[in-house]
């Protein structure tokens, strides 16, 4: 899952069309945070990494606005991402709990080494991480919030839930062009304009992982993306976020 840099308050923002807004800290109605998420961190679903022109991209509340505990943030900058409605669905988010301290977030940790991809689709707890440790558990339970994993062997799987399909899809776009860019008939530009528009940044990440230059320009061109999570000196392979957890 690819990790995002929050603007602040007060911060700018250039908008889709072209126009500077400064960060608010609130929103009211909060339906009006839409355009400057989009414009932070790009028009994808913040969870399953689906690009808008998929479903109906809403602003989502991490501390769900259906719990009254936290009504309080309704309105507030800080407490938005972007979703769609499948990953927001009542069988998946929908009102859980969130407790930041049990649970990886792509705004505050490093989720590109919390969640590893593969072929098919598959979205699995990144082996790195030692079955049962701490970490282990926060990225199990941000994919287990998410449903993230759901395709139809799960116990939980829903056939409207088309995200692993989606992500299959992507999955074999992007290994198709990683071999016609290893052949030369394909460049770095016309990469990153396709992975843009079709999302799935972790896909893409995953798939160019012998392609530094390839791996840098996804890093630039999603916009939201945060650099400091990846080493440049290290193929970009993603990195803790901070001294304390990934
Ligand atoms: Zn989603």
């Amino acid at each position: 899952m690819r990790p995002v840099t929050k603007l602040k308050p007060a911060d700018f923002v250039t908008l889709l069309d072209k126009t500077m807004h400064k960060i608010q800290a609130t929103y009211e109605p909060y339906q009006s945070a839409k355009e400057p998420l989009a414009a932070n961190i790009g028009e994808y679903c913040s969870y399953c990494e689906r690009p808008v022109s998929d479903a109906a991209l809403a602003v989502e509340h991490i501390k769900a606005k259906g719990l009254s505990k936290y009504e309080r943030f309704r309105f507030t900058w800080s407490n938005f991402l972007l979703s769609c409605a499948r990953c927001n669905g009542t069988d998946n988010k929908g009102d859980k709990d969130v407790i930041y301290k049990n649970i990886h977030f792509p705004h505050k940790n490093n989720t590109m080494l919390s969640i590893e991809y593969g072929q098919g689709g598959l979205v699995q707890v990144h082996s790195n991480l030692v079955v049962g440790s701490p970490e282990y558990q926060k990225a199990k339970a941000l994919i287990d919030l998410v449903g993230l994993d759901k395709n139809p062997s799960h116990p939980r799987y829903k056939p409207k839930d088309k995200r692993w399909l989606r992500r299959d899809t992507a999955w074999l776009l992007a290994v198709k062009y990683e071999q016609k860019y290893q052949g030369g008939n394909i460049d770095l530009d016309s990469i990153i304009d396709l992975a843009v528009a079709q999302g799935f940044f972790s896909v893409w990440f995953t798939v160019f992982e012998n392609y530094p230059e390839v791996r840098k320009a996804l890093i630039q061109n999603f916009a939201g993306t945060t650099p400091s999570c990846f080493d440049p000196q290290n193929n970009y392979n993603p990195i803790r976020r901070n001294s304390t957890n990934i």
